[in-house]
C-alpha cells in the first residue's frame, strides 16, 4: 500500500483539473482495504472513493484521505449454452473490459463501448449509452461495508438503479466500497443497433451486425463526437436529461415545436443538449472552460481550467435553462 500527501489529482482525473490530495492510497487488495479502513490516518480523515477519475470535477483541494481502488481480475463464475457470468474486479478498466466480452461474441455491454472509467463504478450511476443500460446485465455487486470491513453482496434489485443512478450514489454513498461486479453476459445475442446513427456506421464500415461490430462501430461514432479527455479534459455529459410531466412539455412545446424530447416512464425526457443549443450555449467559451462545439452537454477544460471555473460555468447554463424553459438541469457529474 502506498500513501502519498499532497498529491496532484492532475493526472487521476478526466478533467484534468489542479487539485491536491492531502493523502491518497491506492490499493490494491479487498485484505488491504479492510485493513486501511481500520487505520488511525482513514479513521481521523474524511475520505473519497476514486476510480477512473471520469465522472467527477475537483472544484477545491480534497482535505483528506483519498482511496484510489485499483483491484485487477476477472473470474468466470459459470457459463451454459445461453449464458456465460463473469465476475469483474473494481479496478478493471471499463473499456478493456467490454473488448474482452465482445472479442467472445458475449453480448450485453456492446453498446457501452468507449466509455471511460472502471468497472467497479459501471454500476455507481448505471453507465448508459446507444440505448443499453450497464444494470440490464449486473447480476450482483459485491462490496466491503466500511463501518466493520465486512464483505456484503447487492443483488441487482437492491442497486435501486435508475437513468444514471443507484442506491450508491445517493443513500448508500460512502457506506460501501465497491470491489467486484458480477454480470450475465449472453451467448445468443440479442442486437440493439436501432439507436442513434449505429446502422448507418455499420454500413459506411461495410460491417454486418454482431457484438464486436457493433462495439467497433460505437467506438467510431464516439471518437468523432465526443472530445479525447486526454486532448480536452471534460467527464463526458455535465448534466443529466431533465424529466418533465406530460403538463409541462405541452406548455413548452407551443413556445418551442421542435423541442427534442422522448417519453420516460409516465413523464418525458428532454434532450439536455436540444435546450442548451437553444439558449445559444453550444461552444461558448467562458474563461478557460467552454461548452463543447458538436455536443453541448460536454463542458471542456479548455486551457488550464480550474474546476470552479467549469462549475461556474455549469450553473450559469443551469440559471439560463431555468429562466427560459422552467426547468431544473440536474448536474450528472460527481462535485468535490
Ligand atoms: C469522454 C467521456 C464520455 C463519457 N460517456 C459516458 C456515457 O456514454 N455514459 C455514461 O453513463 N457515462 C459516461 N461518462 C462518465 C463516466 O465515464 C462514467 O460515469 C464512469 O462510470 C465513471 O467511472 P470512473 O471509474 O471514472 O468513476 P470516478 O469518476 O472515479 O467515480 C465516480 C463516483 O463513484 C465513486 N466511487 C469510485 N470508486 C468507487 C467504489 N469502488 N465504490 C463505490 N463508489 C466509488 C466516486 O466517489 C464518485 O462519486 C463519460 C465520461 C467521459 C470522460
Amino acid at each position: 500500500m502506498q500513501i502519498k500527501e499532497n498529491y496532484s489529482l492532475k493526472a487521476l482525473n478526466t478533467f484534468g483539473v489542479e487539485a491536491r490530495a492531502k493523502y491518497l492510497v491506492e490499493l490494491n487488495s479487498i485484505e488491504e482495504t479492510q485493513k486501511f479502513i481500520k487505520s488511525d490516518l482513514f479513521l481521523n480523515n474524511k475520505f473519497l472513493l476514486l476510480g477512473g477519475g471520469s465522472n467527477i470535477l475537483f472544484t477545491q483541494d480534497y482535505d483528506g484521505v483519498i482511496l484510489k481502488i485499483n483491484y485487477k481480475g476477472k473470474d468466470i463464475i459459470s457459463a451454459d449454452e445461453n449464458n456465460v457470468y463473469i465476475k469483474a474486479f473494481a479496478g478493471e478498466t471499463w473499456d478493456e473490459f467490454v473488448n474482452y466480452c465482445t472479442f467472445n461474441n458475449w453480448g450485453g455491454i456492446e453498446n457501452l463501448t468507449a466509455i471511460p472509467g472502471n468497472v467497479g463504478t459501471s454500476p455507481v450511476q448505471n453507465i448508459g449509452a446507444y440505448g443499453a443500460e450497464v444494470k440490464d446485465t449486473i447480476v450482483s455487486v459485491e462490496v466491503i461495508r466500511i463501518e466493520d470491513g465486512e464483505i456484503l453482496t447487492f443483488k441487482n434489485e437492491e442497486c435501486k438503479f435508475g437513468y444514471r443512478n443507484s442506491i450508491f450514489k445517493n443513500e448508500v454513498k460512502n457506506k460501501y466500497i465497491i470491489t467486484s461486479v458480477t454480470f450475465k453476459l449472453d451467448k445468443q445475442p440479442k442486437l440493439n443497433t436501432s439507436y442513434g446513427a449505429i446502422k448507418e456506421e455499420l454500413e459506411k464500415m461495410y460491417l454486418e451486425p454482431s457484438v464486436i461490430n457493433i462495439s467497433k462501430a460505437i467506438a467510431v461514432i464516439r471518437q468523432n463526437k465526443l472530445p479525447d479527455p486526454k486532448v480536452k479534459g471534460n467527464a463526458g455529459s455535465f448534466f443529466k436529461n431533465p424529466v418533465v410531466t406530460k403538463e409541462h412539455l405541452d406548455t413548452l412545446l407551443l413556445k418551442y415545436p421542435k423541442i427534442r424530447y422522448f417519453p420516460s416512464d409516465n413523464d418525458f425526457k428532454l434532450a439536455a443538449g436540444w435546450l442548451i443549443e437553444k439558449i445559444g450555449m453550444k461552444g461558448k467559451t467562458f474563461g478557460n472552460a467552454a461548452v463543447h462545439n458538436k455536443q453541448a452537454l460536454v463542458l471542456i477544460n479548455n486551457d488550464n481550467a480550474k474546476g470552479k471555473e467549469i462549475l461556474g460555468l455549469a450553473n450559469l447554463i443551469q440559471q439560463k435553462i431555468k429562466e427560459a424553459f422552467d426547468v431544473e438541469l440536474e448536474i450528472e457529474v460527481n462535485i468535490v
